[in-house]
């Protein structure tokens, strides 16, 4: 009996990397290799009974960009962290710079 699961990780500016729990790196050192940012959220997902426990799903804030000429995607799509997401509908207009309440 042996625990199994992954790591979902979320830099700073929202892109995802999944890791194997036995084999997430360290989040001190750990920077995006897509733009550098340091990690901004990591959720533990637990699949030792063949479940994926506790997975989060992730809003999309920006679909992954994709070539103009031949509609390849050619970077990773953006997702809002947790909390950062604006509770307003995206028609209203007033972007407060997210302070929080808690
Ligand atoms: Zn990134
Ligand atoms: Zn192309």
């Amino acid at each position: 009996m042996s625990y199994e699961g992954y790591e979902q990780w979320l830099c700073r500016t929202g892109h995802l990397h999944i890791y194997d729990c036995y084999d997430a790196p360290d989040m001190e050192t750990w920077s995006c290799h897509h733009c550098g940012e340091p990690v901004g959220h990591v959720n533990a997902v637990d699949c030792t009974n063949e479940e994926a426990e506790g997975e989060q799903e992730f809003v999309i804030r920006q679909p992954a960009p994709r070539c103009g000429c031949c509609d390849q995607p050619i970077g990773p799509p953006v997702y809002w962290l947790p909390g950062e997401q604006p509770r307003e509908s995206p028609g209203s207009s007033q972007s407060s710079h997210g302070t929080l309440l808690t």
